[in-house]
Parts: C-alpha cells; structure tokens; sequence
C-alpha cells in the first residue's frame, strides 16, 4: 500500500462535533493503514467566524479519540506553519500568480455596488453571481489602484464557456458548465485567501494524497477542480463524507434537536460525550460506523481492527442518521471489553473515594450493568460509603410487616455471624437453607439483605458484594437494617 498523506482541516468556529470526529478518523484510519502521515491543518482564514477556545477543544477531543497527528500546529513538521493565517503571504504569492496568467483578477466593487446587483439580479429571478464589472480592467490600472492602496479583492475569472469534470471517489465525475460558476473571491478584502484557495494551495504544497471532507463542499467542488487546473496540479484524491441526519433521519440536527439529545444524557459533541462517561472506544466505534460498513453483519471494531478494515470503497455516501441508542449500545460492549483493571481505572474518576485495589474487584460485577462510566456511582457507591441508609419500605419485602422482617434480618445476620467470612461460597448456602426453612421466597430474603447492604433495591450481585464489603461491615449494616425495622415495627 502506498503510504497516503492525508490532513483534517478544521475551522476553529466553534465545538467539535462528532461529524469531525468522523472525518478526522478516517483520515487516521488510512494514514495508520498505509504507514502514511496525518496531518493537523487549522483552517483560521476566516476571522469573523472564529471562536477563541475552539482548537484546544478541537485537539484535546481528537486526542481523546486516540487520533494523534503527526504535524500539525503545536507538533509542528516540514510544512509548518500549520494555521493557515501564519500562511498568508504564499497564498497572495499564488494568487499573484493567476492574475499574472489571466486567471484571476482584482476587483475594486464595493459592498454598496454589490448589494445592489445582487437585489436586481433577485428581481429578475437569477442566481446572485458576480456581474464582472472588473473582469476585463486593464491588467496595468489594475495594479496601479492597488499599489494606491484601493481597497479589493481578488476574483477567479472563471470561464465562461466550456464544463468543467471533477471527481468525488465516492460518486464518481460530477461535470459542470461553466457558464453555471462564479467568479469567486479567492482573497478577501482584509489580504487573507478564502478556503477555496487556501485549501487547494495547502492540500498541493503539503504533498497531500487524499481530501476526506464533508459532502457541504459538493457545490463549490468544480471551483475548486477549476483552481488546481489553473495551476497545473495534479488533483489528490476527493472523498466526501455522507452528511449526518438527526436520529429520526429527517433532516440536520437543528439546535432544539442538539438541545433534546443533552436533555436524554447524550450530544453530538466530542468533549461532551468524555464528560458524560463515554469512553473513546465506544465512540470510535459508534462513528466509524456512520457512512462505513466492513460487511453486514460485523458491529465491533477497536482502532486496531479498523485501522486494519477501513477502506475507502466500503465508505457510503448516503446520509446517516445519528443514532444515540448504538453508542450506549457501543459503548456498552466496549466497557465489558476493556481489561478489568483499565476498567478499574476509568471508573475512579467517578468514584473519587474508591482506591483501585477494591476498585479491581467491584469492576468485574458491575460492568454488565454500565452503559457509560458515569453510572459507577450508581452501582457502586454503597462499597465506599461509611453508612448506607436503607427506608424502612425498601426493607420491607412485599406481603410482608416491618416485624416479620426484622425477624428474617435476625436470623440472617446470626448466619452471618457465624461465617468465617462472607463470600459467595461461604454465605450462600445457609442463606439458601434460611430460604427453605422460612417458606420465604429467596427474592424476600435476599431482598432484606440487597437493601440491608447496599441501601438499594437493585444492585450488583448480592454474594459478591457482600465479599468485597466484607463481614465486619456487612454485619454492621444488618444490625442497623434490623433497627430501623424494629423501630417501626
Ligand atoms: N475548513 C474546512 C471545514 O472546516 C475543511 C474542509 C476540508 O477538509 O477541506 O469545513
């Protein structure tokens, strides 16, 4: 396999989201595959839309992810700077260069001018396009007014006949004709190159093999096609990645849906879904899955398998709806994978007072039960609490009276008593013997002793909770259980 360079180039406009989570991925997947480069690329030309705090999120998301690059801003490399407002001279150097080919020119229209083509383009039912009042300027006033210091932009003068084809991977060529296509801004007013060029100049210096980007640049792609003609360059390869639908499949996520799916303990952002106890495997997992499939039937893949798997042919460019009843399911599957003391480890953040030797023993019975690691606690508070506060109802099994089950509690705990320890081998069968001889059900028995313990109703398996807890407190919390019964009783 030839090693690919491939980047992702995110603007930093706000949160990271798990479509770019997406993209940064399979651009890891493949550079990993073929022993090839990943590349960080901050795409910062657009100064009005940046959000100060977006690539710290960006990088530290990525880097949760498992997705470490190999240049990039803070890494550095051959090609550095990798923010492209460090680059601005060489994308003027290269737009300097299409002027001087007659494939762009300056534009001296102002705003005002602007606004009011486009307004009379509206009324006569057009697409808002620039009219090329400036297109045929002389090249040599042109420069003059800029060495004045007018204020202008630069423009691709697209031709205006002619088509031109580009190709997606995924959909193969897409042609356009050329009277459809704009004269574009490739440098703005304020000297910073827009995407259009910037990316194309960068994706060409930096030696780059293969674009994944999303399927939002489709409609600019033929400019994009008609810059890298213009230079002579020889095209990387383009992938654009299927768009991502609410969970109902109809339409984008929206800001109410976004809203909604925080409301239920899920989101559509990267740092969220870390803050709220999903673990990067489960969510590598769950987005490599949108838009890519190994065949029908496989479900579980670790970097490692993907990084074997990926390719780009099984990439679909249909849409994707985002189904957050998979990443708990993911996530599920990746929890019970993970080695009992990593496990251990991840849950200690959760539960702060727990030391990693009981929290070796607890994560082997709990983690059935945990969909993100945030539900420790839930499962396994009780172990670290001092005392566990039982309610006389939950102690009270059904059909049953306060006193009867006071009376129950007492004989379990002189079984206990008499253990040389509690553990499932040891305080099983005399419990189960208690059973018998009560006529009691064992939901009723046991159900004293869960609450008595635990102070919950549902809770790990009781045996072995009670081995970890071990005797002394075991007994401790029957007697009280036994207390608060009586008391009421
Ligand atoms: N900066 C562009 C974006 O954030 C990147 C598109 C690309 O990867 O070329 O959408």
């Amino acid at each position: 396999m030839t090693p690919v360079r491939v980047r992702f180039a995110p603007s930093p406009t706000g949160r990271t989201h798990l479509a770019s989570g997406r993209t940064a991925l399979y651009n890891y997947l493949l550079a990993r595959q073929t022993g090839g480069q990943f590349i960080l690329r901050i795409e910062d030309t657009d100064q009005k839309r940046y959000v100060p705090g977006s690539e710290q999120e960006l990088m530290d998301s990525l880097r949760w992810l498992g997705l470490e690059w190999d240049e990039g801003p803070d890494v550095g490399g051959p090609y550095a700077p990798y923010y492209q407002t460090g680059r601005r001279e060489i994308y003027q150097q290269y737009a300097r260069q299409l002027i001087e080919q007659g494939q762009a020119f300056y534009c001296f229209c102002t705003p005002d001018r602007l606004e009011k083509v486009r307004q009379a383009q509206q009324q006569r039912k057009e697409t808002p396009h620039y009219d090329g009042f400036c297109r045929n300027l002389d090249p040599g006033e042109a420069a003059r007014r800029v060495a004045n210091g007018e204020r202008h932009v630069v423009r691709f003068k697209m031709p205006k006949d002619g088509s031109i084809t580009v190709r997606d991977r995924l959909r193969g060529d897409i042609t356009v004709e050329n009277a459809m296509l704009d004269d574009s801004v490739l440098i703005k007013s304020d000297g910073l190159a827009v995407y259009h060029l910037a990316a194309m100049v960068d994706d060409q210096l930096m030696g780059i093999t293969h674009v994944f980007r999303g399927s939002e640049w489709l409609s600019t792609f033929p400019l994009h096609g008609h810059i890298i003609r213009a230079f002579g360059w020889t095209p990387p390869e383009f992938v654009h990645l299927s768009i991502l639908l609410k969970p109902s499949g109809k339409g984008k996520m929206s800001k109410r849906d976004t809203a909604a799916a925080m409301q239920d303990g899920h989101s559509i952002y990267i740092k969220d879904l870390r803050d709220l106890g999903y673990t990067p495997e489960g969510v590598v997992n769950w987005i490599a899955l949108m838009g890519w499939s190994y065949d029908d039937a496989a479900e579980f893949f670790t970097m490692p398998d993907l990084i074997e798997k990926f390719s780009i042919e099984h990439l679909n460019p249909s849409p994707a709806a985002i189904n957050f009843t998979k990443l708990d399911y993911f996530n599920g599957l990746h929890i019970r994978a993970l080695p009992v003391d990593e496990l251990a480890r991840r849950i200690q953040p959760y539960l702060p007072e727990g030391d990693l030797a009981t929290l070796q023993k607890i994560a082997p019975i709990i983690r059935e039960r945990l969909v993100t690691l945030d539900d420790a606690p839930q499962w396994a508070g009780f172990f670290f609490r001092e005392t566990v506060t039982p309610s006389v109802a939950d102690l009270t099994p059904k059909g049953m009276t306060p006193a009867e089950g006071a009376a129950v509690a007492r004989k379990c705990l002189s079984i206990i008593e008499s253990l040389p320890n509690v553990s499932h081998e040891t305080a099983e069968p005399p419990l189960r013997a208690l059973v018998e001889e009560t006529g009691l059900s064992a939901g009723q028995v046991f159900g004293i002793l869960r609450v008595a313990v635990t102070g919950q109703t549902v809770s790990p398996p009781l045996f072995e909770s009670m081995a970890i807890i071990g005797k002394e407190k075991v007994v401790e919390r029957v007697r009280q259980a036994i207390g608060l019964l009586e008391q009421l009783g």
